[in-house]
């Protein structure tokens, strides 16, 4: 029963009447044609799911965070074939014909879905170069991701490096074609007859997989390519203007090695060629930057397979600076109140069934070792260990708030494949506490908390971060806690405590640890990638399934309320930041090695042993390269491992007590007395300059 007029709510409220097939094209032209070239796609929401209410804006939401979630790797097939709800808005195409009354968006480069609809029609340029080069290729599908786009080929030989810079070239010749992106729909049975035919396993698997049996299918063409898809795309292959072959990686197909192993060509694309530029010029940062190579160029840490992935070996360079950040927070810490512990990294399995880690941890943390006649396990995380360390007394409210603070090691089971250099590791030490205090003092020990996180992120030069409330979903109660009133309370509290020290902060579903709601604050990389490095919480759950005490003033029992607090996170995950922050050119309080002696030639031997001598009494971190070198070439070697400051002397040197220094980033600065440069160096590391 179609209308013959349907009625369109632009985003202004406006209302208008059109004939019943017109498309947002032609809507978007009789507003003005520059609104229709800047458009990308349409999004429309049906009216009646409008005037329904929120239930359609949930399920969208909902389809969106499962894309979202699929990153690099490939979407789940599921979601990216997963049957549209009719009610929630949803992006079409500029040239779809509309048959009811919708709520119409022109969605442009402004609206980041855009750009996804930009780089998966990049990746139907990509296979229409494919299949005109290499026309015995079979398809398997090519979706958007986070950073740009895949498609997942089949072809008996291996692309080469050459072969994919033919493709490329390619694509700008299918792009400068400017072909038509044209929906097609043909019955399901009939499709699937003709990819059978023609050995398109893939595709045979997407159709019959996907799609249901007696239903119109749908494709796009483009030229000569069609693909099964249910889009949308750009109008034409034109407006994918930006776009780059990024690399090739092995898969096999459906992920089982039995299977045919898939070439995955990745590949990106943008708006314009500045945004790709930009993107590949950042990039290239993160590359220089990866703090895997790093730390294997400069001997910070390694891993090896005979000790497992994941369980990192720190170097002596590496240890020498995690040590240094030790003692450092260890000693705020001690200047803040707080009292160092050390418990043991495993306990009775018992005690995690009594802390609910085991009902809502449990798949984070390693299978329990039998022994004699009980059940040992390490720990996920070091709160049970230090409510005991509460409770290993009487508490009177006099003694309130106590600060339990500890570099504690734990365990956590996480995958092999999403396990990475430092970052992402099985076994890692916190820099944990546990305040205990009455209700009252929530507010100061938080405050407290947040001003030793933004001391410590000063010292450590670390400018760029937000912070966001971590809440949890009230839906998932496996995850959860399941006490509303709990959780209710301790948002209220959190939210008072960031408002009260007018901190904005974004708010975040599902990200709550298991006992109660967190403050988190958030390190975004070179990439734009965030991550969690500091976090605040406020526990009620714990003090109470542990029956945790304190005498108050009226002499009657009290429940304490837990603040579990990490300021710089663990010692991996925040190496792993800062030689990335730093490029490995650590600030000199933190460099392994802080200044290089290079003696001209041998006879400076016996200078060099006294300079060395004289600095490493001052308490600085000294090298001396004996070696039978070239002057240039230790100079080189210094230089090359980043060291602060590369200190050179000769006779002339020599005779007046002096050393020629040459800064990292400022070159040589000439000679002078060594008590002056002493003196100087003493400054720069008693004040964690970042300068030298
Ligand atoms: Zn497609
Ligand atoms: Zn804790």
């Amino acid at each position: 029963m179609s209308k013959s007029t349907i009625s369109i709510q632009l985003p202004d409220g406006s209302i208008r009447e059109v004939p019943s097939g017109t498309t947002p094209l032609e809507i978007a032209n009789s507003i003005s044609p520059r609104l229709a070239a800047a458009s990308v796609v349409a999004r429309v929401t049906p009216l009646a799911a409008v005037a329904a209410g929120g239930a359609a804006e949930g399920a969208a939401k909902k389809a969106a965070s499962a894309e979202a979630g699929s990153g690099e790797a490939a979407p789940a097939e599921a979601a990216m074939y997963a049957a549209e709800d009719k009610g929630a808005p949803r992006l079409v195409d500029l040239a779809t014909a509309l048959n009811e009354d919708v709520k119409l968006e022109l969605v442009t480069e402004r609206d980041p879905e855009a750009l996804k609809v930009v780089r998966h029609s990049a990746a139907h340029v990509l296979a229409t170069a494919v299949l005109e080069l290499f026309p015995e290729t079979k398809l398997g599908h090519g979706p958007a991701t986070d950073a740009g786009f895949f498609y997942d080929f089949y072809r008996e030989k291996p692309f080469t490096p050459e072969d994919l810079a033919a493709i490329e070239k390619k694509m700008a010749e299918v792009v400068a074609r400017d072909e038509k992106f044209v929906r097609e729909y043909e019955p399901r049975e009939e499709a699937l007859k003709e990819f059978e035919r023609d050995g398109d396993f893939m595709k045979t698997h997407f159709v019959s997989r996907f799609t249901e049996p007696g239903s119109q299918v749908s494709f796009y063409r483009n030229g000569k390519f069609v693909d099964f898809c249910r889009g949308p795309h750009v109008p034409s292959t034109g407006r994918v203007k930006a776009v780059k072959v990024m690399s090739l990686s092995g898969a096999y197909w459906l992920g089982n090695e039995k299977n045919p192993q898939l070439q995955r060509v990745y590949g990106t694309a943008f708006f314009s060629k500045k945004d790709l530029d930009e993107y590949l010029e950042r990039l290239e940062d993160a590359r220089r930057r990866d703090h895997r190579r790093l730390g294997k160029e400069l001997e910070l840490f390694t891993v090896n397979e005979d000790v497992g992935s994941g369980l990192p070996l720190w170097l002596p360079k590496g240890a020498t600076i995690r040590r240094l950040l030790e003692e450092y927070i260890l000693d705020l810490e001690r200047k803040d109140g707080y009292e160092h512990v050390y418990t043991p990294d495993l306990a009775k399995v018992d005690l995690y069934v009594r802390s609910g880690h085991w009902a809502h941890y449990k798949d984070s943390m390693f299978p329990p070792m039998d022994l004699e006649n009980e059940q040992m396990v390490l720990r996920p995380m070091n709160c049970p260990h230090h409510i005991l360390i509460y409770e290993s007394k009487p508490r009177s409210y006099r003694d309130l708030p106590v600060r339990l603070a500890e570099l504690g090691t734990m365990y956590r089971y996480e995958l092999s494949g999403a396990l990475s250099g430092l970052s992402r590791v099985r076994c890692m030490t916190l820099n944990d506490a546990h305040i205990f205090c009455t209700p009252e003092q929530i507010k100061e020990e938080f405050s407290k908390v947040m001003r030793l996180v933004e001391r410590a992120y000063k010292d450590l030069g670390i400018t760029q971060y937000s912070y966001r409330l971590s809440l949890r979903d009230p839906a998932n109660k496996e995850k959860y806690v399941d006490n509303d009133a709990m959780w209710e309370l301790g948002e209220q509290v959190l939210r008072d405590a960031m408002d009260g020290l007018g901190l904005k902060y974004k708010e975040a579903r599902g990200e709550a640890a298991f006992y109660g709601p967190k403050v988190d604050i958030q390190l975004a990389d070179v990439m734009g990638h965030e991550e969690t490095y500091s976090t605040i919480q406020v526990d009620f759950h714990l003090p109470s399934q542990f029956g945790l005490e304190y005498t108050g003033a009226d002499g009657n029992k009290h429940r304490p309320v837990m603040i579990h607090r990490g300021v710089i996170s663990t010692m991996e995950r925040m190496m792993s930041y800062l030689i990335e922050l730093y490029a490995g050119a650590f600030p000199l309080w933190l460099a392994p090695v802080q200044m290089g002696l290079v003696p001209i030639s041998e006879r400076h031997a016996e200078y060099a042993a006294r300079v060395e001598a004289e600095l490493r009494a001052a308490g600085f971190r000294v090298e001396t390269d004996l070696r039978n070198e070239k002057m240039n070439a230790k100079i080189r070697d210094f230089a090359n491992r980043k060291v602060p400051y590369i200190l050179v002397f000769g006779d002339k040197e020599q005779e007046a007590s002096a050393v020629s220094v040459r800064t990292r980033g400022k070159g040589d600065q000439g000679s002078m007395a060594l008590s002056e440069f002493l003196l100087k160096a003493r400054a720069v590391a008693e004040t964690k300059s970042m300068e030298l």
